[in-house]
């Protein structure tokens, strides 16, 4: 039910992050990833730690906020693998600024990378994953596309955004035998949020004390929800939001 062997994956952002966790354990449960990102050697490590974690992948220099890199990333997995099975729309960024100062550069950049990307990614992916008569999407949204916070107003757009065109996308294909879910991450220590505790004061404890299971999450613990959404397991699940939180959303 959770076997991806023979699978093809595509992980945007999958070179760190809930990226690398969610490419690891679908390479884990048996499938190719293909690792989507901008940086080559960060790519080339999470290729080989795919590796050495039993699995397979492969890397693809994307910028995924430009739609003629997406056409080249879907035309190199067309020829090199014939197919396409899993497509993980997860690159983001945030910039964070409260909305009066956030500069309209910045928003476009926020939503192009988070949002017209995901997008970008499921117009080009169609075709493949009607050509194999299935596919699985899944869509990186957040905390976010629940709440509201001061500092992240084009990034909260972004990942609300994500919720309503996963439903789209969902309603649109259902009938193609293609699945298409977002995963709401809680707070995972990645390199984001690294960065977004040095920026917001306070944020490592607030988030410690909102958190029900007490911690901040891990990107191992995106690799099972990854499986699911990928996996058979999941073929009668489409067009939801699950929280991976480890409560949070549900701390009154
Ligand atoms: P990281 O900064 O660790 O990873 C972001 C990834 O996105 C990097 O691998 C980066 O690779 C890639 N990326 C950024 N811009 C582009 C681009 N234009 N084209 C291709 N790839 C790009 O962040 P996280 O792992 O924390 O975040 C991953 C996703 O999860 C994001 O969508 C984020 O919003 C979401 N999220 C994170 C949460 C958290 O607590 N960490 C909580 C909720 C949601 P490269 O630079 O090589 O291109």
């Amino acid at each position: 039910m959770f076997d991806l062997k023979g699978r093809i994956a595509v992980v945007t952002g999958g070179n760190g992050g809930i990226g690398l966790g969610m490419a690891r354990g679908l390479a884990r449960a048996g499938a190719h990833v293909v690792i989507a990102a901008r940086n080559t050697e960060k790519s080339a490590a999470a290729v080989r730690e795919l590796e050495r974690a039993g699995g397979q992948g492969s890397a693809v220099n994307v910028d995924v906020a430009d739609e003629g890199s997406v056409t080249r990333l879907m035309d190199s997995v067309k020829t090199r693998h014939g197919r396409l099975d899993v497509l993980i729309n997860n690159a983001g960024i945030n910039i964070r600024k409260p909305v009066h100062e956030l500069s309209l550069a910045e928003w476009r950049q926020v939503i192009d990378t988070n949002l017209t990307s995901a997008y970008l990614c499921c117009h080009a992916a169609y075709p493949l994953f009607k050509r194999g008569g299935r596919g699985k999407v899944i869509n990186i949204g957040s905390m976010m596309s629940i709440f509201g916070a001061s500092f992240a107003p084009a990034y909260a757009a972004s990942k609300g955004g994500i919720v309503q065109l996963t439903k789209a996308t969902a309603v649109a294909w259902a009938t193609d035998n293609i699945q298409v879910n977002a995963v709401l991450p809680g707070w995972i220590d990645t390199e984001l949020t690294q960065n977004a505790r040095k920026q917001v004061k306070g944020l490592h404890e607030s988030v410690l004390a909102r958190t029900p299971a007490g911690r901040w999450g891990t990107i191992d613990d995106m690799e099972g929800i990854a499986v699911f959404l990928a996996s058979p397991a999941s073929d009668f699940v489409t067009g939801t939001a699950i929280p991976v939180d480890g409560g949070y959303a549900i701390k009154g």
